[in-house]
């Protein structure tokens, strides 16, 4: 059989790179980025770019916009962050065109990138690459700038929700039929830990696309998960692997279907510090209830995770319903939420909902930011906690082996971290704890399932923002 390496030496192929921030932090890692990408091109193959913005743009840009304004309409802010990635693309093309290769590149809108209207988390609807694929056909290698597209109706532009560059790639791949998409960042591949937490954290050769879609969906940052939603959809093969290094990386492919069930392992352990916990007390025990608070949870648009509802106490047949959702929205589910328990139950409350980016954005700058306190101490019947964190197991093999779970449960015991809420799917278990416990949880867990590898994880550059 080829090596992974010979195969891509197939003349005919079309590769789509993504690199990331922390690859084009400045000048000379954007020159180091432009020689590789030549390297592809002079290896025969075609070569469509994806760029993020440079280093930390984003966030700097998402600053600079709070300071102007502490609610900056959506549509405006769109056209700040989409910025970022032209002026990446642009100095990239530039390098590449210094080393005597010919590049052109071209915006989200110019590259056919359609999406919703929705400004700060639009999705992909159609991608119509037809510049692209004629700038290709000239021999030129194409940049197009990630993250970002347009509104056929609005004819404004859109971005689609931080790490967007990983979907631009994929989707980009799947309209142009490309054999490979590649996602450079500053690690070398997926890993059975973040190695920034677990030292012999090892590097995975190959994951199914059911396991990494549930490492993205619980906190793995590695790729994104409508990223990997996509390449899952429309089967394309996603590599990551790092900018820094020649290691072929991690090849996300297949379906966990196809393991046998005597090679199915437990994949990795993730972790997440980015949701909050919301507990509404004292619930009439009668149907109905439930419902009430979730569709109005949803109405706004915020996603849950995690949810417990307690046994309602014998007394006053009165229950407890708890669940987690994204930080950044969780001082508007609290708010949102008193306004419900104070609405008479047969009535249709009309809560006031706002959701610009700018909120989530402001949000997610001030964690922590006493919310917690004037939530609890002012409406005793929505309780809100944003200092917990979440670490999940992944792996097929879950299935197959019994009594994972009561490992998963003494590891943490072994380590003295108590656990708040659990929630399980058919390769996933996941636990919400302190998040002061997090890093010794990941490690205790990774080791108790005998994840790691000989060598230490390399982590090259980023700064983890
Ligand atoms: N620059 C955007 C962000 O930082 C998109 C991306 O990096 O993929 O979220
Ligand atoms: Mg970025």
């Amino acid at each position: 059989m080829p090596r992974a390496d010979e195969e891509r030496q197939n003349p005919v192929a079309l590769i789509v790179q993504k690199y990331g921030g922390s690859s084009l932090e400045n000048a000379e890692r954007i020159r180091r980025v432009a020689e590789r990408i030549v390297e592809t091109k002079k290896k025969g193959h075609d070569v469509v770019v994806v760029c993020s913005a440079m280093g930390d743009t984003t966030d700097e840009f998402l600053d600079l916009a709070a300071q102007v304004n502490p609610v900056p309409p959506a549509r405006e802010m769109d056209m700040l962050l989409t910025a970022g990635e032209r002026i990446s693309n642009a100095l990239v093309a530039m390098a590449i065109e210094s080393l005597g290769a010919h590049a052109q590149s071209f915006t989200g809108s110019q590259a056919g990138v359609l999406t919703t209207e929705r400004h700060g988390n639009a999705r992909i609807v159609d991608v119509t690459p037809g510049r692209v694929q004629e700038a290709l056909d000239e021999g030129k290698i194409c940049l197009v700038a990630g993250f970002q597209g347009v509104n056929r109706e609005t004819k404004d532009v859109t971005t689609l929700g931080r790490g967007g560059s990983d979907t631009t790639a994929v989707a980009l791949a799947a309209a142009l039929n490309a054999d490979e998409c590649e996602i450079y960042s500053d690690v070398d591949g997926v890993y059975t830990a973040d190695p920034r937490i677990v030292h012999n954290a090892r590097k995975l050769d190959t994951i199914s696309f059911e396991e990494m879609l549930e490492l993205a969906a619980v906190g793995s940052k590695i790729l994104v998960l409508r990223s990997v939603e996509y390449a899952r959809a429309f089967n394309v093969p996603m590599r990551v692997r790092s900018s820094y290094s020649t290691d072929p990386g991690t090849l996300v492919t297949g379906s966990m279907e196809d393991i046998p069930v005597e090679e199915a392992v437990l994949t990795g352990v993730a972790t997440d510090k980015s949701e909050a916990k919301i507990t509404v007390l004292g619930i009439p025990d009668t149907p109905g209830e439930a419902a009430r608070i979730f569709r109005a949870v949803s109405d706004a648009e915020i996603n849950i995770d995690m949810v417990l509802q307690n046994v309602s106490s014998l007394s006053d047949n009165k229950t407890d319903i708890t669940f987690t959702c994204p930080r950044a929205d969780a001082s508007r589910a609290v708010e949102m939420l008193k306004k419900l328990c104070e609405v008479p139950r047969d009535e249709n409350p009309t809560v006031p909902v706002s959701d610009t980016p700018a909120d989530a954005a402001k949000a997610s700058m001030q964690p922590g930011s006493g919310a917690s306190e004037s939530a609890a101490t002012a409406q005793p019947r929505v309780l809100f906690d944003d200092h917990v964190g979440k670490v999940s197991l992944v792996g097929a093999g879950m299935k197959s082996h019994p009594g994972v779970t009561a490992d998963f449960c003494e590891a943490l015991r072994d380590a003295g971290v108590n656990i708040e809420l659990i929630s399980t799917s058919e390769i996933r278990i996941s636990v919400l704890i302190r998040d002061s416990d997090l890093e010794k949880a990941t490690r205790a867990l990774h080791e108790r399932f005998a994840l790691g590898g000989d060598e230490e994880a390399v982590v090259y550059a980023g700064t983890g923002r």
